[in-house]
């Protein structure tokens, strides 16, 4: 069965009664070249292990489990289970999760199901309604330990995630993403490579996980509370952004010397600033006794 055929994604939806559902962010992958581009990017290898979100009628599953040791997918539509028992019938190295990604404890399950391979990578084509609710999560849990985590998400999502200090798509993701890993954008993929075809465009997006970040804050949890104050209101300075959102509570002048004293203009703002001024200035607050 070529799962990327439109045919055979209407032969499922005929066979089984079933209608893809917008509020669950089914719009199932159809261009086998985007398809080539998310296995290639992921770096398996016959030793590695797969973990998916959202496998649909599995489409990438199948590329997964033909390319690594073991394949786990999380699904949280029950309609879709006797779909992938057929189409993912003669791979015996795929285990479905019937589950909703977010209330599953992932790094319990690639420790039971994943085990015995020497790496994992995370693969999703992921579904836009939850993008950033399930990126924050993977990145944010660091008892995951994956190598790669490679997903389809809308292109302005993925331009956020390669976002550089001073570019308009810069934010508080994109500080959270180069703390944690290397991004790169593997490729554009146009919305009529779906079916349905989803109203925006698309990229695949490769993050490579570091083995550690690349600045050390004395308070990591102070760190990424800076960075979100800093973003919270983009419109304002660095400092009025700080006080603003109650990360610091003394004095406006106090702020100013701490901003002052690592040589940032008084009128600086946040989306200007690297991981290693984030570091220097949740350093500097922790320093005054900001927690
Ligand atoms: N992997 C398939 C493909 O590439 O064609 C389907 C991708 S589709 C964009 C997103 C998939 O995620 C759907 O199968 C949807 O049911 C599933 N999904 C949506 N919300 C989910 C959640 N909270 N947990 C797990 N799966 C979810």
């Amino acid at each position: 069965m070529d799962l990327t055929s439109r045919q055979t994604i209407q032969y499922i939806k005929q066979k089984y009664g079933f209608q893809m559902r917008k509020g669950l962010g089914q719009n199932f992958l159809c261009d086998a070249s985007a398809l080539d581009a998310i296995i290639t990017a992921a770096g398996l290898t016959a030793e590695s292990g797969a973990l998916e979100i959202g496998p649909g009628i599995g489409v990438l599953t199948a590329r997964l489990a033909a390319a690594a040791k073991k394949t786990v997918a999380v699904e949280i539509d029950a309609r879709l289970l006797d779909v992938l028992a057929e189409t993912l019938d003669g791979y015996d190295n795929v285990k479905i999760v019937h589950a909703d990604v977010m209330k599953t404890d992932l790094a319990a399950l690639i420790a039971e199901e994943l085990s015995e391979c020497n790496s994992v990578s995370i693969a999703a084509n992921l579904p836009y309604y939850i993008t950033t609710p399930i990126l924050t999560r993977l990145l944010e849990d660091t008892s995951l330990h994956v190598q790669n985590i490679v997903v389809m998400v809308q292109k302005e999502v993925a331009q956020r995630l390669c976002a550089t200090p001073g570019s308009k798509a810069y934010g508080a993701l994109s500080v959270l993403v180069a703390y944690h890993c290397i991004p790169e954008i593997v490729t554009v993929v146009p919305a009529s490579s779906f079916l349905p075809p989803p109203k925006v465009d698309s990229a695949v997006v490769k993050l490579a996980m570091r083995a550690a970040p690349p600045v050390t804050p004395r308070d990591e949890r102070l760190f990424f509370r800076t960075v979100r104050a800093a973003f919270g209101q983009r419109r304002k300075t660095l400092i009025n952004a700080l006080c603003g959102a109650g990360l610091f509570a003394g004095p406006k002048d106090e702020l100013r010397s701490i901003v002052a004293s690592l040589g940032f203009n008084e009128t600086i703002r946040g989306e200007t600033l690297g991981l290693s001024e984030f570091c220097a200035l949740s350093d500097a607050l922790s320093a005054h006794g900001i927690s």
